[in-house]
């Protein structure tokens, strides 16, 4: 045999510890990331369906880490929500999208909606929705532009403490939107039960629906409940003309994808704004 007179836990302690190791080290970097503002907001935007309007973005972060280069969030962001480093990182999310959506006001004209992700143990945060306020009414941003992207799964957890949470975001004033939709394989119960304005239809869905007649009338079977239930449908990873011709005819409300932009840091988001359809 291969790994003869070896214990099982002598065959796989070395690339335990390795994992381990590796694990720490970026643990450690990852403390020290937002004091050494190795953070950037990219932002992606989205648009009417219709008309290719931009009418806001989602703010998507970035880790610029010395030793590692640019670091993707599906990198970081477990380790964050595991470590609680996820509250403080939300903060300062939340903070640089509306002071960044401020700037873009100024420079363009444009007062764009911001779509800033939440993450289970962010919501979870007995001061969430306090810090959550403090942080409008610091930028002086208006609420009824900011949208929170909750996932699915987090909505499955528990629920008379996500119910109050909810109804105090929608209380306040902020729009709440249920992202990866379709992928959490809940009941949809929740939707008439909770204060949700939009659903972020997965882009797992929208990645096949020229091809897969299964996924296009998954789609249009998704844009024509949320319809009837008052929700808008956002599309997500719309990469091509097709796409969104196959979204204008289900008229499905707001679109993002590749085919209009990839999420890009805020300079290049300008130019893009300014070169956008008004
Ligand atoms: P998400 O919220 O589902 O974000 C959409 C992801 O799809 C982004 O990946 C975006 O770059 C990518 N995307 C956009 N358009 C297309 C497209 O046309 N095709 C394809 N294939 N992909 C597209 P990204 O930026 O790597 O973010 C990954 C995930 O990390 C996000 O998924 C979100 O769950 C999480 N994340 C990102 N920023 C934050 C944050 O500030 N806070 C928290 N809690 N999570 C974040
Ligand atoms: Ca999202
Ligand atoms: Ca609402
Ligand atoms: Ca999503």
């Amino acid at each position: 045999a291969k790994h003869k007179g070896k214990s099982s836990w002598e065959r796989f302690a070395p690339a335990m510890k390795e994992v381990s190791h590796e694990r720490l080290q970026m643990e450690s970097r990852l403390r020290r990331a937002l004091e050494l503002d190795e953070f950037e907001l990219w932002y992606q935007p989205i648009v009417e369906t219709q008309t290719g309007r931009v009418t806001g973005a989602e703010a998507l972060l970035r880790w610029k880490s010395p030793a590692m280069g640019l670091v993707m969030p599906d990198r970081f962001i477990p380790l964050a929500e595991e470590t609680g480093m996820i509250i403080p990182i939300g903060r300062w999310v939340l903070e640089q999208a509306c002071a960044a959506m401020g700037r873009v006001e100024q420079a363009t004209g444009l007062a764009l909606n911001i779509s800033v992700n939440v993450s289970p143990r962010q919501f979870r945060d007995p001061e969430f929705v306090a810090t959550t306020l403090q942080t409008l009414a610091d930028t002086g941003m208006d609420p009824q532009r900011v949208e929170l992207e909750i996932t699915e799964r987090l909505i499955l957890d528990n629920t008379i403490e996500t119910a109050a949470i909810l109804n105090q975001l929608d209380t306040a004033g902020l729009r709440l939107s249920v992202d990866d939709f379709g992928t959490g394989f809940s009941a949809l119960s929740y939707l008439k039960s909770y204060p949700f304005d939009t659903l972020k239809v997965d882009k797992s869905f929208i990645a096949d629906v020229l091809v897969s007649v299964d996924d296009a009338s998954l789609v249009r079977a998704i844009i024509t409940m949320a319809h009837s239930l008052n929700l808008r449908v956002i599309a997500e990873g719309v990469e091509e003309d097709g796409q969104t011709r196959f979204l204008q005819d289900l008229r499905c409300d707001y679109a993002q994808g590749y085919f209009y932009s990839r999420p890009v840091p805020e300079a290049e988001f300008l130019d893009w704004l300014r070169a956008s359809p008004r």
